[in-house]
């Protein structure tokens, strides 16, 4: 070889061994300090919908992302800011959680929520709440005051007693539009699409500026949902999960086809073990391992880049970062 090639060769070594090797993403974005992302649930959301109601959806995501930004900013940490914006959707019965959720079979609202602490893996959750006013709250509690992570029922609702958080009576949960859709959907029982009517969910992720990922959903799940039917909300790993190695995400959609597929710590893996990039990972979910029309997902990288995906025909969202990007959306 001349010295010349062995030269070229040398080069060309050097620059192999130094290509990481499926350990995570490659920057996609340059300089974010923090960034956060929201959603209000994805599904057939009416392109012909009432402009008010648009408005009334557009501003309620603005408030939330507004609050979300505006505390990532003075240096609150990614748990809190999840928490704190979803516990905002959750009082806003537009939304399918909290406050707003889709009602039983039984005409009883059923609520689930999961917390994910991208820094320790640390996580809490809860399912079939009917007395707790913040289900995401508790299920905070659940990590950070209990040795478990995941709490039904009753059981669940004792530990929230004994963790003083806020109570409500069950019909707090009434909202009229909630309990009409209930019965729409009884009329024609065999009805089993995927459609706004049906679903929602609001979830949050967040980076903060210590480099700290978290996520949380929170959902009342399904209209017309019995058995005791659980979603993918509480289920960690299908609809919520953060790990600062990678992402942090948050689903909506079709409940079941996210616990088959487990969506969100499928994203993680695939940026873990194959190298892929945020938004290469959430694509690749969305588009080949889900069907159409089965919902969406919104993550933050540990890099700080947002990934808003769907496969339905709108999903309500916001994103937000600390160049300056502030916008929330509903449709393509
Ligand atoms: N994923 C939720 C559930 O299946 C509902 C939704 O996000 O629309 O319970």
């Amino acid at each position: 070889m001349r010295p010349f090639h062995l030269l070229v060769f040398f080069v060309l070594a050097v620059v192999a061994c130094g290509v990481p090797q499926g350990s995570g993403t490659m920057p996609e974005v340059e300089g974010i300090d923090f960034a956060i992302a929201i959603h209000g649930g994805a599904g057939t959301i009416d392109r012909e919908m009432n402009p008010d109601l648009e408005k009334a959806y557009r501003e309620a995501l603005e408030d939330a992302l507004r609050l979300g930004h505006g505390l990532l900013e003075q240096g609150a940490t990614s748990l809190d800011v999840v928490e704190q914006v979803v516990r905002r959707l959750e009082d806003d019965e537009l939304f399918n959680a909290g406050k707003g959720a889709v009602f039983t079979h039984e005409g009883t609202n059923e609520l689930d929520a999961a917390i994910m602490d991208g820094a320790t893996r640390g996580c809490g959750a809860v399912t079939g709440v009917t007395t707790v006013k913040n289900p995401i709250s508790l299920a905070r509690a659940v990590m950070e005051a209990s040795p478990h992570v995941f709490f039904t029922g009753a059981g669940a609702e004792a530990f929230a007693e004994k963790m003083g958080l806020e109570r409500v009576e069950p019909d707090y949960f009434f909202t009229q539009r909630r309990w009409d859709s209930l019965q729409r959907v009884l009329e024609r029982e065999e009805d089993r699409g995927s459609n706004a009517e049906k679903h929602g969910t609001v979830g949050c992720v967040a980076l903060d500026r210590s480099g700290h990922l978290a996520a949380a959903t929170s959902t009342g799940g399904m209209t017309n949902k019995r058995f005791g039917r659980v979603g993918d909300v509480p289920v960690i790993g299908a609809g919520t999960y953060a790990d600062d190695q990678t992402a942090a995400i948050s689903c909506t959609g079709h409940g079941e086809q996210f616990i088959r597929n487990t969506v969100a710590s499928r994203v993680s893996a695939l940026m873990e073990y194959k190298g892929l990039t945020l938004a290469e990972a959430v694509e690749s979910v969305i588009g080949d391992v889900l069907q159409p029309g089965d919902g969406g997902l919104i993550a933050v990288g540990r890099d700080g880049a947002i990934a808003l995906e769907f496969n339905t025909e709108g999903m309500y969202r916001g994103a937000a970062d600390s160049s300056g990007r502030f916008e929330v959306a509903i449709w393509e």
